[in-house]
């Protein structure tokens, strides 16, 4: 149309300040910022603590929750008052599951958090595998009320586990909730400590990245105040906000090519009517920047820049931002694509070489292949070899089958090119379960 042909002609007009961002980024010693997921079974109470954490970190007021509590009721679920707080739309109010990644931020005094809500129900893992790639530590709750703990381990929080590892999580913080349930027993806390301990060392964490709090994420006990039970005076570790601040500085890749992945889409907008909000992964980006978008190989500039919901000149990696587009027709892009410098470009690639983790028997055959938003549709093509899980040397090569839990080299095929690159983690999955994850050699 007219305008779509306007807009590709529109190239920027206001004039570079030509930043040295790293320098600006220096200068501004922005708080440590820092995103986490949330992940663990159904109904373990994730979104209800979230929903606590910020009710007694003011980020929400009582008001607020009332009114929901007051919706809630005529839904006769009352107690999901706090966890609305996360979920947002309808369709989630109404079943009480969390569907997509609703973000949230708040602030304790020395970082600045987003939190990426991961869903519980077993439809939206490909949901949590896009929070959990852009997480620098997890939060895995657990509900530690008698059976609820063991049906759980066999459900969902195991594989988030692995899958929060698998994409590169680090480090997790271990909230085990519901323990009014139990009376603060701290029997019931140490068992449940040790068989989760037991199978995260499997997986992979280092005991020293793994804490564990009792929690009450309905009550509030060991969120921001301390538990003043009598029960639970046993317990004289951190508070979960405490932990949080423990968080160290994620190490950013403030010096490596821009690599900006395209979460979502807003068009239409009066002054910017284009605009793209994501994570920016690796480098850094300031107004009146040309990029080039993959795997379009469309080129565009950055028209302004959003930070955290204000405008800047300019963002480093680590930072969500959100960027005004111009230059570029909308049909060449969608979510899932890649921004990236165009003189250190991303590539284009059809055929890789993954390293992973089986969750399932692995054989040649069909797969999809996730990376936070990008998904895309193809092959595992061969099986190389299996590795042993510590020395990652080969134990076998060209198997004709990897048995789940443990560590091959298999080669992908995608039926159409995509941005990729080495290093990056990917998720192969297959009629709704994940079959492995890994990282891009
Ligand atoms: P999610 O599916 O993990 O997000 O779980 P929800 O936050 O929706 O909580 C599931 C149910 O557990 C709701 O009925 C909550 O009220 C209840 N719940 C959550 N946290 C606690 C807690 O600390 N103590 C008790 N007794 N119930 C809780």
């Amino acid at each position: 149309s007219g305008v779509e042909a306007m807009r590709m002609d529109d190239t920027p007009r206001a004039t570079s300040k030509n930043l040295d961002v790293l320098a600006e980024f220096e200068k501004k010693k922005a708080k440590n910022a820092a995103n986490f997921v949330v992940i663990g079974h159904v109904d373990a109470g994730k979104s209800t603590l979230m929903g606590r954490l910020l009710l007694d970190l003011n980020v929400i007021d009582q008001r607020t929750i009332d009114k929901y509590r007051k919706e809630a009721e005529k839904l006769g679920k009352s107690s999901f008052a706090l966890a609305w707080v996360l979920d947002q739309g309808t369709e989630e109010r109404n079943r009480g599951v969390t569907i997509d990644i609703a973000t949230n931020k708040f602030e304790t005094e020395k970082t600045a958090f987003t939190i990426l809500d991961a869903p519980g129900h077993r439809d939206f893992i490909p949901n949590m595998i896009a929070g959990a790639s852009q997480a620098d530590f997890a939060v895995l709750v657990i509900d530690a009320s008698t059976g609820s703990f063991e049906s759980g381990l066999k459900g969902q929080t195991k594989e988030h586990a692995l899958l929060a590892r698998s994409m590169g999580v680090q480090r997790l913080i271990i909230a085990i909730n519901k323990l009014d349930t139990v009376n603060w027993s701290q029997d019931r806390f140490d068992e449940i400590s040790q068989q989760v301990s037991a199978f995260l060392t499997a997986a992979g964490f280092q005991a020293k990245n793994v804490t564990f709090i009792p929690v009450s994420g309905l009550h509030g006990d060991n969120i921001a105040r301390r538990c003043t039970e009598e029960a639970a005076s046993w317990y004289t570790g951190s508070t979960l906000v405490e932990e949080l601040d423990n968080s160290e500085p994620a190490t950013r890749a403030l010096d490596k090519p821009l690599r900006f992945t395209i979460g979502d889409i807003f068009r239409g907008g009066v002054q910017n009517p284009l605009s793209v909000s994501g994570r920016i992964e690796a480098g850094s980006l300031q107004t009146c920047d040309a990029l080039l978008a993959q795997p379009s190989g469309e080129k565009c500039y950055v028209k302004g820049l959003e930070v955290d919901n204000e405008t800047a000149d300019w963002s480093v990696a680590g930072q969500n931002a959100t960027i005004h587009l111009t230059g570029i027709d909308p049909i060449h892009l969608k979510v899932g694509d890649v921004l990236c410098s165009p003189s250190s470009p991303i590539q284009c690639i059809k055929t890789f070489v993954v390293k992973v983790l089986a969750f399932e028997f692995l054989m040649p055959s069909g797969i999809d292949v996730h990376r936070g938003r990008l998904h895309a549709a193809g092959r595992v093509t061969e099986l190389l070899a299996t590795l042993d899980k510590s020395s990652g040397k080969v134990t076998k090569k060209k198997p004709r089958i990897v048995r789940p839990a443990n560590i091959a080299r298999v080669s992908v095929e995608l039926e159409m090119a995509v941005p990729l690159e080495k290093g990056q983690r990917v998720v192969l999955r297959s009629g709704g379960e994940t079959i492995a994850a890994g990282l891009i050699e």
